[in-house]
């Protein structure tokens, strides 16, 4: 009775080895679904929201008017601008912070402005190790912009027929 115990385990062992190794190699030639992160990244949607920018004309103008509506529209209360008028007549921002701990990257900044300044690009990687870090000035933003300025453009420009 025993003796047949052990056969039949022996016998479902073998099954198993015999179909794991089948599974084995048949995914082994199957296109891979892991990437190599951080070294490899997996693609994102032009839609995609993630840190926060503010753009610049290419002249080297900054787009943003400072007619606060962003301000305005924030569900977080994250955006905080102070401005005023430059000699030349127009307006700009004296002061533009993002909470970006408050911040519940809805998108909604970035509907709401009128000349596409306000975005958030397709950076995803920008955990820190203080709450402080996460407090962004203007000069912080702007540098994002310029920092990421084609990839902004080109994820506005195919989300435009959608819009
Ligand atoms: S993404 Fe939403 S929560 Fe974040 S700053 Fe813009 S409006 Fe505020
Ligand atoms: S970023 Fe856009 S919505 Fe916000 S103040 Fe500037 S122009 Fe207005």
């Amino acid at each position: 009775m025993i003796g047949r115990l052990v056969q039949a385990a022996k016998g479902a062992l073998l099954l198993d080895f015999v179909g794991a190794t089948g599974l084995a190699v048949k995914y082994m030639f199957k296109p891979k679904k892991t990437i190599n992160y951080p070294f490899e990244k997996g693609p994102i949607s032009p839609r995609f929201r993630g840190e926060h920018a503010l753009r610049r004309y290419p002249n080297g103008e900054e787009r943003c008017i400072a007619c606060k509506l962003c301000e305005a529209i924030c569900p977080a209360q994250a955006i905080t601008i102070e401005a005023e008028p430059r000699e030349d007549g127009s307006r700009r921002t004296t002061r533009y912070d993002i909470d970006m701990v408050k911040c519940i990257y809805c998108g909604l900044c970035q509907e709401a402005c009128p000349v596409d300044a306000i975005v958030e690009g397709p950076n995803f990687e920008f955990a820190t190790d203080t709450r402080e870090e996460l407090y962004y000035d203007k000069s912080k933003l702007l540098a994002n912009g310029d920092r990421w300025e084609r990839e902004i453009a080109r994820a506005l420009e195919l989300d435009a027929p959608y819009r």
